[in-house]
């Protein structure tokens, strides 16, 4: 079974998210459990919590289902002391509340190493920051996503993902989430059915399949290798339709959260109709 939302709104609170994804007709979603923009968050309210629970239950959707994505601000990889501890610091909020809300999953950018350490460097301190993080929650993974490679991010291959996970105490706590058109922008050239395989096959032997746990479905608007990080809508930009017919017969990633990221939300009833549509009849 093939689970497929998007990132919907939290606007007015978290407990409008799965409200809004079930308006879609998504069976999955993603959210931001604060203002993905802002440092600083109130607590979410017992009220919040309940409501949240509540409608997810109403409306249908499990924990495995749901992805919750961090805040643009946080560095787990950053090169200086300051940096780092107010990263690591908003990052085990954002797990926290993950825990309140009873959610399975945190996904996040791995990190920059801004020019001032190596990536080697910055991606030790991204898993001691997960270590830091898994040691003080419980029931929550963290889930690392693939990155374009733009300006210092890491995360752009797929050795880079393997040497976090490799550095993480709990195994059992960390995953990853696959976005397309960051796979695509990175140098993986997953056009056709061809490269789709062969890219799976390599993240398999270097990471391993067990650790894939979310795919962001993303069209990009930026050619192969170009290490640009900018979201087309499905169907509408430069890595075309086959791969996510590839994704959407592929067993491999049954009951895997599927979630858009695309531009234009208007369109997302339609693209979740189109990504389904792409299902062939067995
Ligand atoms: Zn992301
Ligand atoms: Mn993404
Ligand atoms: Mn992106």
């Amino acid at each position: 079974m093939k689970y497929v939302g998007a990132h919907v709104s939290t606007s007015g609170g978290v407990e409008f998210a799965p409200l809004n994804a079930k308006a879609i007709g998504a069976t999955a979603f993603g959210l931001f459990t604060k203002n993905q923009r802002q440092w600083q968050a109130k607590p979410l309210t017992a009220q919040s919590i309940e409501a949240f629970k509540a409608n997810c239950t109403q409306a249908g959707y499990d924990a495995s289902h749901i992805l919750p994505h961090d805040s643009y601000l946080i560095n787990l990889g950053h090169p200086e002391e300051e940096g780092l501890a107010k990263s690591r610091a908003a990052f085990l909020d954002e797990m926290q509340r993950c825990q309140q809300l009873g959610l399975r999953y945190l996904n996040f950018h791995p990190g920059s190493h801004l020019k001032k350490i190596t990536e080697s460097e910055s991606l030790a301190r991204i898993a001691q920051s997960i270590n830091m993080a898994l040691d003080q929650t419980s029931g929550v993974t963290a889930l690392i996503e693939n990155t374009s490679g733009q300006g210092s991010n890491v995360g752009y291959r797929f050795e880079h993902l393997a040497e976090i996970i490799r550095q993480v105490e709990d195994k059992s706590r960390v995953g990853v989430c696959l976005d397309t058109c960051h796979t695509f922008t990175a140098g993986y050239d997953i056009q056709n059915k061809n490269g789709y395989e062969e890219t799976l096959r390599q993240f398999d032997r270097i990471v391993g399949l067990k650790y894939l746990k979310a795919l962001h479905l993303n069209d990009s608007k930026k050619g192969v290798g170009s290490r640009v990080d900018r979201h087309e809508s499905i169907g509408k930009g430069t890595l075309g339709l086959e791969i996510f017919g590839c994704i959407m017969n592929d067993a491999r990633l049954d009951n895997l959260p599927l979630i858009l990221e695309t531009p234009d939300e208007t369109l997302w009833p339609e693209e979740i109709k189109l990504l389904l549509s792409l299902r062939k009849k067995k």
